[in-house]
């Protein structure tokens, strides 16, 4: 396997000799360990050259060598510029779920078909009823697959929360209507709005979940990404990110063995908050972003 990142960094500043700072020529050699570290973690190519210029903006003239373990200090030094690109500089503000609007507060999910939706649908439903103590209505606009009208029926039963029926003769702009007219008589809290994918981008499915979002007005519109999509996370991002008026993240499926390098790419696309982080099948598995965790996970 590859040395981590911390090992190619010690090895530099072995060579650094009698050099107390970094410089133009030892940050080069940094870089290029990190730009690889970057790369086999599937961090997208526009996205890598972007954060070593931070990086390297950053790191310059930065005291390494005197340190007691200069490697370690170097290593400090881009886990510090990557955990702040990631989402470190953002408030706890705003990397939290916006629910300060009339009630109910509409959070709609977008995403490829498989990038965890419906699951993160009934996770999200699960820590509002928990956690926050909330009235939570689900509804699926997703008119093309009966199955998962069903599973957002289970996993919302899971959740403690309640199910608004959809079938697949409904337009989804009807549902969407007739679910915000249900949870506003009903003092739901909060709508989680479920639509649907495809496997890759098409222009009818953007049409429709653009159409949903101007309808519904959300507090939240969260893109759901899966972290193991690797470079191709960057072409779905945008297009997403162009479409809808995107609030934040959902990155799922953490628990699979890639490093993560997806969660830096579709932060950069969208510019916008990673909020949460999926894990696992069960409802359980779903946790607020920890930027400093992930960037520890990236750099490996
Ligand atoms: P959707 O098509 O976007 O609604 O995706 P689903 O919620 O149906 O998820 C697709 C598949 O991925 C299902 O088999 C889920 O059980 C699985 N899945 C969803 N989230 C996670 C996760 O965080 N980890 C793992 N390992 N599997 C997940």
């Amino acid at each position: 396997m590859f040395d981590s990142l911390s090992q190619r960094l010690s090895k530099i500043v072995k060579t650094m000799r009698g050099q107390a700072r970094l410089t133009e020529e030892n940050t080069r050699d940094m870089l290029r360990e990190v730009r690889m570290a970057l790369l086999e973690a599937d961090v997208a190519l526009p996205v890598v050259r972007e954060v070593l210029a931070r990086i390297k903006e950053k790191a310059m003239g930065e005291e390494v060598v005197g340190n007691l373990n200069p490697g370690q200090a170097l290593v400090g030094v881009v886990q510090r510029e990557l955990t702040a690109v990631i989402g470190g500089d953002l408030t706890e503000e705003e990397r939290s779920l916006n629910l300060r609007v009339q009630p109910p507060a509409v959070i709609l999910l977008a995403g490829l078909q498989g990038a965890g939706k419906t699951t993160s649908a009934g996770k999200l439903a699960k820590y509002l009823v928990e956690t926050m103590k909330k009235k939570v209505l689900t509804v699926s606009a997703d008119v093309y697959r009966p199955a998962a009208i069903d599973q957002l029926k289970t996993v919302t039963e899971q959740a403690g929360a309640d199910w608004f029926p959809s079938t697949p003769n409904e337009k989804p702009l009807d549902i969407a209507a007739g679910a915000i007219d249900h949870a506003r008589r009903r003092f739901y809290d909060v709508l989680i709005v479920d639509t649907a994918g495809r496997l890759a981008i098409d222009e009818a499915m953007m049409r429709e979940v653009a159409e949903l979002n101007t309808f519904l007005k959300p507090a939240e519109t969260l893109f759901v990404i899966d972290a193991m999509l690797g470079q191709d996370a960057v072409n779905t991002a945008k297009a997403f990110h162009e479409r809808l008026p995107l609030t934040g993240i959902i990155l799922t499926k953490t628990d699979g063995d890639s490093r993560g390098g997806a969660a830096l790419s579709v932060r950069h696309v969208t510019g916008k908050p990673i909020k949460f982080v999926g894990s696992g099948e069960k409802l359980t598995g779903f946790d607020a972003f920890d930027p400093e965790a992930m960037a520890s996970r990236i750099l490996g």
